[in-house]
C-alpha cells in the first residue's frame, strides 16, 4: 500500500455506524500514510440526485468538520473537496469516452437508484467520476464498504482498458475492507444502522438524547423478567458494549447477563459510560472547530492545492497519451 484514496459523502449527519465502520479506519490510514492518505469530500457525486444548494454547502462543510473532529488531521493527511480540483471532472470526461454504456447500465447501485428517482445522466456516469477520483492520484488502495466493490471493479476495468489502448499510466487499485469494519446494528434492533431507517445514534447527538434512545432500545427478546438469564449475543446493547466499553466491562456484562446478575437498565447505564468517554471529546472538538469556520475552510483549500499538484501530473500524462494538442 503506497497511496490510499477515499471519498467522503458530504453529510454532517454522521452516526456511530459510520464512525466505527469507516472513520476510525481513515484516522488509522492517515497515521500510516500521512499525505499519501487522500480523503475527498465528494460534492459532485452528491448532486447526481436532486439537492438544495445551501444544504449541500452546509453538508460539505459539516463533513469536513466532523471528520476533523474524530481525528483526521488535515496537516497530516490530504483532505479536500472534490469540486475544488477540476482535474477529477476532466479525467472523468476522458474516461467516459472510453467506457461502454453497458458497463454503466449494469451497475447495481444505478439500477436500484433509477427505480427511486427520475434518472439524470450523472447518476449513470458517476461511477466513471469515481474512477477518475481514484485514478487521478494513481491510488492503489481504496477502503470501501461492500456496496462499492462493483465500482472499484469498474475502476480497474477502466484503468486496464485505458492502459491497453494508450500505454501504462494507471495502476489497478484494490478495494480493501478494514478488518474491524463492523456492521453496527440500528438502535431499533431492525438490522444495520442507517440514516434512511431512522435508527441511528449520531456522533454529534447530545448524550441525553442518546440515553433516551438507548433506554427504550430492545434487548434480548427472551429475557422477559429481571430474574431471567439473558443471551448477550442476541442483544444489540451487548454489540454496543463491544464498540464502546473496555474489555473488562464487556466481559462482566457477558457473564452477568447470562446468569441474570445484572438488569438491562443497569447494563445500559454501564454502556453510557463508554458512549460518553468516546463521544464527548469528539463533540467538544467539533464545537471548537465550529467556532473557527475559517480554519476549516483554509485547511480544505490547502488540501485542494496539494491534491491538485498530484492530479495535474496525471492529467498531463493522460492528455499527452490520448493525443491532445498541448
Ligand atoms: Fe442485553 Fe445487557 Fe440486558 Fe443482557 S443485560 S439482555 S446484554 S441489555
Amino acid at each position: 500500500m503506497t497511496r490510499a484514496f477515499s471519498g467522503i459523502q458530504p453529510t454532517g449527519d454522521i452516526h456511530i455506524g459510520n464512525y466505527f465502520g469507516a472513520m476510525q479506519n481513515y484516522v488509522k490510514l492517515g497515521r500510516q500514510l500521512g499525505k499519501q492518505a487522500i480523503f475527498c469530500i465528494v460534492d459532485y457525486h452528491a448532486i447526481t440526485i436532486p439537492h438544495e444548494p445551501e444544504a449541500l454547502r452546509r453538508r460539505s462543510f459539516e463533513a469536513a468538520l466532523v471528520n476533523m473532529a474524530v481525528g483526521l488531521d488535515p496537516e497530516q493527511v490530504t483532505l479536500f473537496v472534490q469540486s475544488a480540483v477540476p482535474e477529477h471532472t476532466e479525467l472523468a470526461w476522458i474516461f467516459m469516452t472510453q467506457t461502454p454504456l453497458g458497463d454503466l447500465e449494469r451497475m447495481t447501485q444505478f439500477k436500484d437508484k433509477a427505480k427511486q428517482h427520475s434518472v439524470l445522466s450523472g447518476l449513470l456516469t458517476y461511477p466513471v467520476l469515481m474512477a477518475a477520483d481514484i485514478l487521478a492520484y494513481k491510488a492503489d488502495t481504496i477502503p470501501v464498504g461492500e456496496d462499492q466493490v462493483q465500482h472499484i471493479e469498474l475502476t480497474r476495468e477502466i484503468a486496464r482498458r485505458f492502459n491497453g489502448r494508450f500505454g501504462e499510466i494507471f495502476p489497478e487499485p484494490r478495494a480493501v475492507h478494514a478488518k474491524d469494519a463492523l456492521r453496527v446494528p440500528g438502535v431499533d434492533g431492525q438490522g444495520k444502522m442507517s440514516k434512511s431507517k431512522g435508527n441511528t445514534l449520531g456522533i454529534l447527538e447530545e448524550v441525553g438524547e442518546i440515553w433516551s434512545k438507548l433506554r427504550v432500545a430492545p434487548t434480548d427478546p427472551a429475557r422477559l423478567r429481571r430474574t431471567d438469564p439473558g443471551d448477550p449475543h442476541r442483544c444489540l446493547i451487548f454489540d454496543y458494549h463491544r464498540l464502546f466499553s473496555d474489555p473488562a466491562l464487556t466481559a462482566m456484562v457477558e457473564t452477568e447477563c447470562a446468569r441474570a446478575g445484572i438488569g438491562c437498565v443497569d447494563c445500559k447505564k454501564f454502556l453510557m459510560r463508554g458512549v460518553e468517554r468516546t463521544l464527548v471529546p469528539i463533540q467538544d472538538r467539533a464545537a471548537e472547530l465550529r467556532r473557527q469556520p475559517d480554519a476549516v475552510l483554509t485547511a480544505l483549500e490547502t488540501g485542494a492545492r496539494e491534491a491538485r499538484a498530484l492530479a495535474r501530473q496525471t492529467l498531463e500524462e493522460t492528455r499527452e497519451a490520448i493525443g491532445l494538442l498541448r
